[in-house]
């Protein structure tokens, strides 16, 4: 909590970009307000794996942790809240959020992640993060050579198998219907030892999100443990669009190597912004933008 309103920097999103930009920042004594709505995409996530020194741990330790390293610069102040909009004002921001409260600063930090979009698959929201995932360097290792499905079509759908089967001998392609890959791609799969599972899937079986079986509509059942998918995704808040932000054609926020924006004094760090989405990228982004605000900060003084 804090009573004061005005900062030299505003980070919205507390979670892994946000806080390694934070604590960079706290070591340069800048004064600094955290915005998090408490929502980090891996909130389902019992162990996060793929980050050095914490490999396995729950992602809610890494990031309680995390926080309390953070918050122990003295200049680095953070509110339980949502961001609800902000706009330019005299060189700097002013930022309302939802609860009614308004925040000042000279630089905005995006560090807002992004929200994954369930595909309307019973089961399959309660699977996510726990036996069903987007990325095997993350969650491969530890099911390898068992039941693996990958679902997905066409050209996406093709690429994405060939790399899950460097995981397994027995994976499935579900193509959720009628099969958009070319004979060759189909021919190649098979030559893998990849079955494709063409019907439109029924439901996915579970128990506290560990996947036992696939239901297709054509009756037919596949146990599995593990579902490797790639989800659609939508920006947490239309805060960067609303102040002018260009987006990439993958629709994350555009932002130069430095993490800075199309608009001056914006940055963005983490999913919101990088199509490599993990702990490590986005605690890498998040620092380089705490040095850069800084940077620009002190360019701004002199
Ligand atoms: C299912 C799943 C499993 C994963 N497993 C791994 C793994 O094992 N290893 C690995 O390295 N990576 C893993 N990842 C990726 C990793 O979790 C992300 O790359 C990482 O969380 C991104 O950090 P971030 O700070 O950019 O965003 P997030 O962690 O998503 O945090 C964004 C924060 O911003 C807040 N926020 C958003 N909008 C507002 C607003 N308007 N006001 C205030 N706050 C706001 C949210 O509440 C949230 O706290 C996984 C991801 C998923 C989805």
């Amino acid at each position: 909590m804090t009573n004061q309103t005005d900062f030299e920097v505003i980070i919205i999103g507390g979670s892994y970009a946000g806080l390694s930009a934070a604590m960079t920042l706290g070591r340069a004594l800048r004064q600094v307000l955290i915005i998090d709505s408490g929502e980090p995409c891996n909130k389902q996530v019992p162990h996060a794996h793929n980050l050095l020194t914490r490999d396995g741990e729950p992602p809610a330790e890494i990031a309680a942790k995390a926080r309390e390293q953070v918050l122990s610069y003295p200049t680095i102040h953070l509110i339980n809240a949502k961001a609800a909009a902000v706009i330019k004002h005299n060189g700097g921001f002013l930022l309302n959020t939802a609860s009614g409260e308004k925040f000042s600063s000279k630089k905005i930090l995006l560090a807002t992640g992004v929200v994954d979009l369930m595909p309307d698959i019973t089961g399959f929201a309660a699977c996510w993060g726990v036996s069903a995932a987007q990325c095997p360097y993350c969650h491969g290792y530890e099911t390898s050579n068992t039941k693996i499905g990958v679902l997905g079509n066409g050209d996406a759908g093709f690429e994405f198998a060939k790399l899950i089967n460097n995981w397994t001998n027995d994976l499935t392609l579900f193509t959720n219907g009628q099969s958009t890959l070319t004979a060759e791609q189909a021919a190649k799969l098979k030559a893998h030892h990849i079955t494709i599972a063409e019907a439109e899937i029924e439901s996915i079986e579970q128990e506290g999100g560990q996947i036992k079986n696939f239901v297709l509509k054509n009756g037919s059942t596949f146990p599995l443990t593990t579902l490797f998918a790639r989800v659609q995704f939508k920006h947490s808040t239309a805060i960067a669009q609303d102040l002018g932000c260009e987006l990439t054609e993958a629709g994350l926020i555009k932002t130069d190597a430095f993490q800075k924006t199309t608009i001056q004094g914006v940055f963005a760090a983490g999913d919101n912004s990088n199509l490599i989405r993990s702990l490590a990228a986005a605690i890498a982004a998040g620092g380089t933008a705490g040095g850069l605000i800084n940077h620009e900060l002190v360019n701004d003084d002199f």
